[in-house]
């Protein structure tokens, strides 16, 4: 099947019960056990371990993923923990200098507490991956296209390096999402989402995703992690992620389109130091991003000319673009990342990033460029 088939139909088995084609949300936090035996009559036994809608969001997930089995968690740094916290102690994780600025904090904050050390590794050049390798690195976790500064990885080669060290490679996909790659069908172990993003895709529920190739022992250590340690999502908001993975291609294909038409507007702007964009051919991963990935995505950043003061200047003109963090709603956003990241920040105080939503592309231009003015 392909994918948009299985976006909108995984997961979706008509409910038995009723004969309701849309999936029902069953918030019961327990689940009748058998007259005979004890133990789970109809395979869930309480809501912390596993439960009917979370059941259906995974199996979709896997789907989308080409994956053999996936979890859904409260929130993506839940589910980056939750990841963390299966390594065993003891062991090197290699993440990349461009990423999710939590993820970092992690690291600095919890993995020491964890028996965890860490480097951190501009992935765009695998052999610089492959020179941070030592010994005992287990994981290797890169982010492709790369928040905020839109780096591209090669994940098929990363994979090679990462898998001949004896580690697992970890995507995370939350840019890109599976509509655009599937890191698994490249190599990678685990994909990771902030499914707060594109897969809700309205910016109204907060959850997160691990897709694994194999359900093999990082699935079980990850799944026991969210067990016990209890990073759930509730039925409400697993129910909101799935009906947003049902219309998740359709959507992926106009956030594409708006963002290809909006970059190519700003890289002419004279205003404009740089755009950072996997679909211009100036963007030095532009042909590894159009190798694997079906489309360039709907995230981008630029630079101003000047510094933090012009670029908070042009996000605080904007009227159609919302100022705001997050990404992958219906609505555009824009974002003076070097603030919202705070003092720990590496991004640079003239980059905007953007979040390109559903409206008319034409629409999206006019208020750039009366921003820049
Ligand atoms: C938002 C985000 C996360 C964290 O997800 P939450 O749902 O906010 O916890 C991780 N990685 C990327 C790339 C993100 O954009």
């Amino acid at each position: 099947m392909r994918f948009e088939t299985k976006a909108v139909h995984s997961g979706g088995q008509v409910d038995e019960g009723s004969g309701a084609v849309a999936p029902p949300i069953h918030l019961s936090t327990t689940f009748e056990r058998s007259a005979s035996d004890g133990g789970p009559s109809r395979g869930f036994s309480y809501i912390r371990d596993s439960n009917p809608t979370q059941a259906r969001l995974e199996e979709a997930l896997a789907a989308i993923d080409s994956a053999e089995g996936a979890l859904a968690f409260a929130s993506g740094m839940a589910a980056v923990s939750a990841l963390m916290q299966s390594v065993p102690s003891g062991s090197h994780v290699v993440l990349a200098d461009d990423g999710y600025y939590a993820v970092r904090v992690l690291a600095s904050d919890f993995f020491p507490r964890w028996g965890l050390s860490y480097d951190l590794v501009p992935m765009e050049t695998t052999s610089a991956v492959q020179r941070a390798l030592l010994p005992n690195t287990r994981a290797v976790w890169c982010e492709s296209p790369s928040n905020p500064l839109m780096k591209i990885v090669d994940l098929r080669a990363l994979a090679a390096v990462t898998h001949s060290a004896g580690a697992i490679l970890i995507a995370d996909n939350t840019f890109a999402t599976p509509a655009l790659q599937r890191p698994i069908e490249l190599g990678a172990d685990v994909v990771m989402h902030s499914t707060t993003k594109y897969l809700g895709g309205h910016s109204d529920v907060q959850g997160g995703s691990l897709a694994f190739r194999a359900r093999n022992d990082w699935y079980e250590r990850a799944e026991h992690a969210r067990t016990i340690a209890g990073g759930v999502a509730s039925p409400f908001n697993s129910w909101l992620v799935l009906r947003g993975i049902r219309s998740l291609a359709a959507r992926m294909r106009v956030h594409c389109e708006n963002a290809r038409i909006v970059a190519r507007f700003l890289e002419k702007h004279r205003g404009v130091e740089a755009v950072h964009y996997p679909g211009l051919s100036s963007h030095p991963g532009h042909e590894i991003a159009a190798r694997q990935m079906s489309d360039f995505g709907g995230m981008m950043s630029f630079r101003v000319k000047g510094g933090r003061e012009e670029a908070l200047r042009v996000a605080g003109r904007t009227r159609v673009f919302v100022r705001a963090t997050s990404l992958g709603g219906t609505e555009s956003l824009i974002e003076h990342r070097a603030s919202s990241e705070g003092p720990t920040s590496r991004t640079p105080e003239n980059l905007l990033r953007l979040s390109i939503g559903l409206e008319h592309p034409e629409d999206l231009v006019e208020d750039l460029a009366q921003a820049l003015e």
